[in-house]
């Protein structure tokens, strides 16, 4: 196992390892370029982060607490610490990402606002965001999603923001994320393009992980203030595009104390060709403008992934899990719709918190995990699950009946 700093996980080029850099269509180049010129300068402006800190503080609710769940803890012979990005703004960690690339492109002096979204969390936490700012926003997202995800569909409206239908390919994420960026290539003056996870080309995945890395730098101050500890023993988190696992791992990427477990989503298993879990099956390819693990076929095919739940089946991943992947700092386990379902009605139950599917995932690691009783594990708890009732709904009378 390697260890590193946070200062040379990402090369000058934008690599991590063998992975990420930024293949783009020439159309896009200058606005890459641009992107990739400035910000971490911008960042680094003292009134750029005056003014995040005021907006993650006021309007997305941050810090988010850092809660002992007892009664899971004793369930699992753990102290099971919960980052609670469920309680930011809009529901999951997403907002942390879209309030600072939006002022971002503020700084850059654009206007408009363009964006993917699959399940939609994206896409309303842009659309919240650009409505904050005055912005124009255009979402694009698969028709079929669309029709899964209304809700959502109708709170973007709500918020001002004009929602794209895509209608080639299979009509889900993977066809949004290529219109949006079709879309930016026709309007590259005075668009910016706010992607949703740590994927897409550099500097994307490194300005994502640094916005959500607010999520581990709370975490390593509530850890001493609230329990007098130094580091956790594990962090937990679920992997989509990687977004909330890279902000809740970042400040601890360096720490060997910590281990650090990503949990993917293996839908009905990893060998049943119903799955999402990129970094056990994937091989080298480049999806989205970055190099690394994507589903595909032999010849290069992407292969449509599936998850029971709607943000974790991308084909893809972002490029600095492949590289912690290949140098083994982090584990990533797969991790079925079972075990996710059954990891989300426990923590109902025994906390009175209704996950996210997706973070359900990451608590659904707990019982699999062989580490010391006692330790102490972080889980980033990344999303609230109101928008999975439906599907939960529809398994209650199996645990209702198993839960005597
Ligand atoms: C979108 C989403 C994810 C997956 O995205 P990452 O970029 O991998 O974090 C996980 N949890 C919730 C609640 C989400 O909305």
């Amino acid at each position: 196992m390697s260890t590193l700093s946070e200062s040379t996980l990402i090369d000058a080029e934008g690599y991590y390892g063998t992975f990420g850099g930024a293949f783009v269509p020439e159309m896009l180049y200058a606005n890459i370029v641009e992107l990739q010129a400035c910000y971490l300068s911008i960042m680094a402006e003292p009134s750029f982060e005056a003014e995040l800190e005021i907006l993650l503080r006021d309007f997305v609710g941050r810090p988010t607490p850092l809660f002992e769940a007892k009664r899971l803890s004793a369930r699992h012979g753990y102290q099971v610490l919960l980052k609670r990005e469920d309680l930011c703004h809009t529901g999951a960690h997403k907002v942390n990402n879209t309030v600072g690339q939006i002022l971002l492109a503020k700084r850059l002096g654009k206007r408009k606002i363009v964006a993917e979204t699959g399940a939609g969390q994206h896409g309303v936490a842009t659309a919240t965001v650009c409505a904050l700012m005055g912005m124009d926003c255009i979402v694009y997202m698969g028709e079929v999603d669309m029709a899964r995800q209304q809700p959502n569909v109708d709170r973007m409206r709500m918020m001002g923001a004009k929602v794209v239908p895509a209608t080639s390919g299979s009509k889900t994420l993977k066809d949004a994320t290529n219109e949006a960026m079709r879309h930016w290539i026709n309007h590259p003056a005075d668009t910016h393009y706010i992607i949703g996870s740590a994927v897409g080309p550099h500097p994307y995945p490194d300005m994502v992980a640094r916005f959500q890395s607010i999520i581990s730098s709370e975490c390593q101050r509530q850890l001493i203030a609230q329990f007098g500890l130094e580091h956790p023993d594990a962090v937990l988190a679920c992997v989509g595009g990687g977004s909330n696992a890279a902000g809740a791992f970042y400040h601890y990427l360096s720490d060997e104390r910590v281990m650090l477990f990503g949990a993917e989503a293996a839908g009905l298993g990893v060998e049943t060709g119903h799955t999402a879990a990129t970094l056990n099956l994937g091989t080298n390819g480049v999806l989205h403008g970055a190099m690394s693990k994507i589903i595909q076929t032999a010849d290069g095919q992407v292969i449509e992934p599936y998850s029971i739940s709607a943000g974790l089946d991308y084909p893809g991943i972002g490029p600095m899990h492949a590289y912690l992947h290949e140098i083994e700092r982090v584990v990533y386990i797969p991790v079925t719709d079972q075990q996710a379902l059954d990891a989300g009605f426990e923590l109902s139950r025994l906390e009175g918190i209704i996950p996210a599917l997706e973070t359900a995932h990451a608590l659904a690691l707990l019982p699999t995990l062989d580490l010391p009783h006692g330790s102490t594990i972080i889980v980033c708890l990344s999303g609230r699950g109101d928008k999975d009732l439906m599907t939960y709904t529809k398994y209650l009378d199996q645990y209702t009946q198993s839960a005597n």
